[in-house]
C-alpha cells in the first residue's frame, strides 16, 4: 500500500496520550483544493489521512502528532469520550466525498488497507467505539460526517475477517513478507508486496480495479 507522505502545519503534540481510536471524516470538498486547504495553516485544521476517490492515501501528519480533525465536540455520543480534547487520542482519516456520496470502490479500498495497517500497528479494538465517525464526537455540526454513504458495518466486517485468518509466514530470498494467511489451505499473499519482492513493478487501474504486473526478467 503505498501512502503518499504530505505535510501539514495544522497538528500538536499529543500529551503523551495513547491512540485509542480512529475518526473517519468526509472532506465535503474535492481534489485538489481539499489537500491543499487541509496544508493551509489558514484552515486551522488537518487530518493524519487523506484517501481521495482515485484510492490514494495522503498523510498529512505523523500518527505521533495530533492531527486537528475533531477538536470541537458538542453532544458527543462516543463512551470513550474522557472530556479532554479527542485529538490528543484519536487518529482522523479523510475521504474525499461530497455530503452524501458513497464511496469509490478503489477508495474503499485504500480506506480498508489503511485502517488494517492503523489498527495493526496502534493496536486498536476493531469495533463501533474504537473505529468511529466524526458526528459521534459532534453530533450537532458534524452529524452527516461521514454521512450515510460511509460503509461501516461493511468496513468492520472486513476488518474483524482479517482476525479470523490463518497467517502463513512467507519469506521471499531471505526477507520475510507481511500479511501473508491460508485459506483451505492455499496460501495468499499480497499482491503488490510479493510481485516488487520478486523485481517485478505493480500498476494499479482505479476505474476497473486492476492489478497490473509487469517488468519481471
Ligand atoms: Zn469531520
Amino acid at each position: 500500500m503505498q501512502i503518499i507522505q504530505k505535510s501539514s502545519p495544522n497538528y500538536s503534540d499529543r500529551r503523551g496520550r495513547k491512540i485509542i481510536a480512529i475518526v473517519n471524516h468526509i472532506t465535503a470538498g474535492l481534489m485538489p483544493g481539499t489537500l491543499s486547504w487541509l496544508q493551509n495553516p489558514a484552515a486551522k485544521a488537518s487530518a493524519h489521512y487523506l484517501v481521495t476517490k482515485a484510492g490514494q492515501i495522503y498523510q498529512l501528519v505523523a500518527d505521533d502528532k495530533a492531527a486537528w480533525h475533531a477538536g470541537i465536540v458538542a453532544k458527543p455520543n462516543w463512551p470513550l469520550y474522557d472530556g479532554s480534547n479527542p485529538n490528543y487520542y484519536t487518529l482522523g482519516i479523510e475521504h474525499e466525498s461530497l455530503a452524501g456520496e458513497a464511496l469509490t470502490e478503489a477508495q474503499y479500498q485504500a480506506t480498508l488497507g489503511l485502517h488494517r495497517q492503523l489498527v495493526a500497528k496502534h493496536n486498536i479494538p476493531i469495533d463501533t467505539d474504537h473505529i468511529i465517525g466524526h458526528y459521534r464526537l459532534d453530533s450537532i455540526n458534524r452529524k452527516n460526517d461521514p454521512g450515510p454513504g460511509f460503509p461501516w458495518s461493511r468496513l468492520l466486517d472486513n476488518l474483524k475477517g482479517d482476525e479470523d485468518l490463518t497467517p502463513v509466514k512467507i519469506i521471499v530470498d531471505g526477507k520475510p513478507l507481511t500479511g501473508g494467511h491460508i485459506v483451505d489451505s492455499t496460501s495468499y499473499a499480497p499482491v503488490r508486496a510479493l510481485a516488487e519482492a520478486l523485481g517485478a513493478k505493480v500498476g494499479w487501474d482505479p476505474k476497473t480495479s486492476t492489478v497490473i504486473i509487469e517488468g519481471r526478467k
